[in-house]
């Protein structure tokens, strides 16, 4: 596998459509790499406006989905309704969620499953809170329970991002050797749970404060497939530097 995957996770900004729009006709009017999947997660609101907007060159993901299916969930928004709109993936169990929101593993699970079954692509976030945690048994847990029930033929449709907590919005993130074993341990966790050749195409990426300064050592490393990338991605120029960094390795 050699395409790189780089995903802006806009989190609850920008707080205008016409800022988001601006946004993604930035990238659009720079010469992209061959080599990535460039994919934007903006809030739900404008998902439907980039959708018009980006023709094929930017996908997009929903940054929640309901575990549920349809119906009486006040608030909530289905896998259905994200597939409808012509969003391809979704970020499921961001720190954010987990620790913020108060995300169960069982609901990450009941999410991951139902993302699944409508044809959506999940980019299952995991990762340690602090950083002498151990990283084997959180990911080892972390991963398993998200996984609980699904079975090996809906495999390829996963990236998992590891995203150390500590490293979120904080301007410390991890180095990119640490960040290539903590990999190396999610494709064996993989290994073990569905076996070595869908944990050998498993996409991997690491998230936490990559810049325009570092993202090319993330991306440019075999084990890992990509960035997932927070307030960097809300800055044009940072974020086409990041993009940029990619080609390197075309
Ligand atoms: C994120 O939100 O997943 C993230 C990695 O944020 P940041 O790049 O700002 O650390």
């Amino acid at each position: 596998m050699t395409k790189k995957i780089i995903i802006a996770n806009w989190k609850m900004n920008p707080q205008t459509a016409d800022e988001a729009l601006r946004f993604v006709q930035g990238i659009l009017a720079q010469r992209l790499p061959k080599n990535i999947e460039l994919i934007i997660a903006p809030p739900f609101v404008y998902l439907d406006l980039l959708k018009k907007n980006c023709g094929k060159k930017i996908k997009l993901a929903a940054q929640n989905i309901s575990w549920a299916e349809r119906g009486a969930y006040t608030g909530e928004i289905s896998g259905l309704m994200l597939k409808n709109l012509g969003c391809d993936y979704v970020i499921i169990g961001h720190s954010e969620r987990r620790h913020i929101m108060g995300e169960t593993e069982e609901i990450i699970n009941l999410k991951l499953k139902a993302a699944l079954k409508v044809g959506l692509t999940v980019i299952l976030a995991i990762g340690e809170k602090e950083q002498n945690d151990d990283i084997l048994k959180i990911l080892s847990q972390q991963i398993k329970s998200a996984l609980e029930g699904v079975n090996v033929s809906e495999i390829s449709h996963l990236i998992i991002a590891y995203e150390p907590v500590w490293a979120i919005g904080t301007g410390l993130a991890d180095t990119s050797d640490n960040a290539l074993s903590a990999a190396l341990l999610i494709r064996k966790i993989i290994s073990r749970l569905y076996g070595q050749e869908w944990a050998s195409d498993l996409p991997i990426l690491y998230g936490g404060s990559v810049s325009e300064n570092n993202a090319a050592d993330f991306i440019a490393q075999n084990g890992i497939n990509g960035a997932l990338v927070g307030g960097a991605s809300l800055e044009l120029q940072s974020f086409i530097k990041i993009i940029k960094a990619a080609e390197k390795n075309e």
